[in-house]
């Protein structure tokens, strides 16, 4: 995985960026799903393998999955947005995946199972693997993985959530100088 705050801020940007009306509900959920996935670490203690399909980034990081959970969650909250509500959750629980199969280390991303269970990475692998347990996260490892996710996650996504705090200002600054008239 990457950290559970990188996951976390991705979820939250993408929600900011699909859904304009910010739904707080919505960010929470986006937020929540991005980091879900990683539930599967428990899997570990029950003696499942890494490699099994329903191992540590096997079935929780599917395409199937994310699916699965945007219906579920967006018949349960999305009232007259379901449509909304789904793309936000569907996009923040697979990017879950995504991050995953760009880090260094582990195996990579069983995104087709239950179809195929072959695990995938990208071709770029640039975010610094993050450590499971929480003591090896306050170590130099976990230093080394604040920084590449400084560079490669948190970074961007503040600058996407700038660039939509503009437009919005810019908008609102219209609609105020043309009620003006
Ligand atoms: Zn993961």
């Amino acid at each position: 995985m990457a950290s559970l705050f990188g996951h976390g801020l991705v979820g939250y940007t993408l929600s900011k960026v699909i859904d304009s009306k910010h739904n707080r509900l919505l960010v929470l959920l986006a937020i929540g799903s991005a980091i879900l996935p990683d539930i599967d670490v428990l899997t570990f203690n029950f003696g499942i393998p890494y490699s099994h399909p329903f191992g540590h980034r096997g079935f929780t990081h599917s395409i199937v999955f994310a699916i699965s959970w945007a219906i579920v969650l967006s018949l349960m909250f999305g009232k007259r947005r379901k449509l909304m509500f789904f793309l936000v959750l569907f996009f923040s629980t697979i990017s879950h995946g995504v991050l995953d199969a760009l880090t260094t280390g582990g195996k990579g991303v069983g995104f087709f199972i239950p179809f195929n269970n072959e695990r995938f990475f990208f071709s770029i692998q640039v975010i610094k693997v993050s450590p499971i347990g929480i003591s090896e996260f306050f170590s130099k490892w976990g230093v080394q993985v604040i920084i590449s996710e400084l560079k490669y996650i948190a970074v961007p996504c503040v600058v996407v959530l700038l660039f939509l705090y503009l437009i919005k200002r810019l908008n609102g600054h219209k609609e105020r100088t043309g009620r003006g008239r």
